[in-house]
């Protein structure tokens, strides 16, 4: 469509609709925004440079004022820094708050994808580029509507070539998570940073055509619970079963309930790790417990979900583990032994190569297991899954969609019901 005729039909669209800028969906539950929201997402943080390019004329304009600071041709590529304190293009000191780059969209451009270039890699949308709050250096901010967004986080979440639903079921839980969580680093100047804190966002680069056909297919639907958008956890694989919330992050959430889950195909279902005594020891030592030598560790065996131990959540995984050393016990989270230890999960059982017999430390539980100081005795940790196992199961939604009827494009519903208990999908925006 001609640009004019989209922006005259547009044009019409908007008398149509109520002032308060929302279309009453069919649906009479949900409001239905008309328009897709901007999601600005910071690509760096405090750099001392960037190199940054467009593949159309681009002008640099300061933040704050208004101001053109310069401009540029298509395919030039620029170096702003910071050099004490003091924005540069170039190595020309200007006097800004920081620095839109913005491209000039004329009508020979509307035909070709307008990407705007950071160091090595192209985005979508727009940037602004201002100083790291507290820090030296600059951050650089990539401002674009959310469902562009989506298309360069989706590779990195999930494998596009997995089974179209659960591909879908990915970009639904990913969207809710963008809308969820605008504002979570305000501070710094943008919304949802690039990272693994929040969903790994690689721009143009990290497109595929599958990513696109998923989020095109899902267009704006997002999780809700009692008509709130909710936190849309997903992991790689659970171990057979997923974890209520609060024993992973003590926060009760009722769509976050353990489940059943399928994904016994996943290569890390199952996994081992071999550690002798003085490296548990090293571990212990190293998170700040300082308990002696380990003497004994108290945990409960792994049996079957539903699991009633108290000190494991539904799925199995560990909610707590006593240490035992020679001077002191601790009492530790599955969470925190899974990063001490560098587990996949902190679904797991202990074993002992030693034997110690049960009169050496009488007083304890028959969940204890002894430690006879031998140095060449390990420890073997047996465990399941991979991740902190709550919310959608990757390696289960895989399995669930290839289950499927084919040409049911509607089964990514019934993934995502599976795995968030409860929840309503409804369209944010058309
Ligand atoms: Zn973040």
């Amino acid at each position: 469509m001609h640009k004019y005729m989209l922006e005259w039909v547009m044009f019409v669209v908007m008398l149509l609709l109520p002032l308060s800028g929302y279309a009453q969906s069919s649906d009479s539950e949900a409001d239905v925004a008309f328009f897709e929201p901007s999601l600005r997402v910071g690509i760096l943080t405090n750099q001392p440079s960037v190199q940054i390019s467009a593949n159309a004329n681009y002008d640099l304009v300061d933040t704050g004022a208004g101001k053109k600071l310069a401009s540029f041709r298509a395919g030039d590529r620029i170096t702003i820094g910071m050099q004490d304190g003091v924005l540069v293009i170039n190595g020309a000191a200007i006097t800004a708050k920081g620095i839109d780059v913005v491209v000039k969209k004329d009508d020979a451009l509307y035909y070709i994808e307008q990407l705007v270039q950071v160091n090595k890699r192209r985005y979508r949308g727009d940037l602004s580029i201002h100083r790291t709050a507290g820090k030296a250096g600059l951050t650089v901010v990539n401002t674009l509507p959310v469902e562009q967004y989506l298309y360069g986080v989706i590779k990195n979440e999930i494998s596009p070539e997995w089974p179209l639903e659960a591909v879908k079921a990915q970009a639904v839980a990913a969207r809710t998570y963008a809308m969820a969580n605008y504002n979570k680093h305000k501070a710094d100047g943008f919304d949802v940073c690039s990272t693994t804190d929040c969903q790994v966002y690689g721009g143009r680069e990290s497109e595929a055509p599958r990513s696109l056909e998923a989020v095109d297919a899902t267009r704006g639907l997002v999780l809700l619970y009692n008509g709130k958008l909710i936190t849309a956890y997903f992991h790689s694989s659970s171990g057979g079963y997923t974890e209520n919330s609060e024993n992973v992050w003590l926060t009760s959430l009722p769509y976050l309930r353990g489940v059943a889950d399928f994904d016994q195909n996943c290569p890390a279902f199952k996994w081992e790790k071999k550690l002798t005594i003085s490296e548990f020891n090293q571990a212990i030592s190293k998170a700040g417990y300082n308990i002696g030598s380990l003497q004994a560790i108290e945990l409960s065996p792994l049996g079957n979900p539903p699991v009633t131990s108290t000190d494991r959540g539904v799925s199995g995984r560990v909610k707590t583990v006593r240490l035992l050393g020679a001077s002191g016990s601790v009492q530790v989270s599955g969470t925190k032994m899974r990063s001490m230890l560098d587990l996949k999960s902190a679904l797991f059982d202990i074993n002992l190569t030693a034997t110690v017999p049960k009169t050496v430390l009488p007083a304890y539980s028959p969940n204890t297991h002894f430690i006879n100081g031998n140095p060449t005795d390990f420890i073997m940790v047996t465990g399941f899954g991979w991740g902190h196992g709550v919310g959608l199961s990757q390696w289960g939604a895989k399995a669930m969609a290839e289950k499927d009827q084919p040409g049911n494009t509607e089964y990514f519903k019934e993934i995502l019901k599976h795995y968030y208990q409860g929840v309503q999908i409804k369209k944010a925006y058309l």
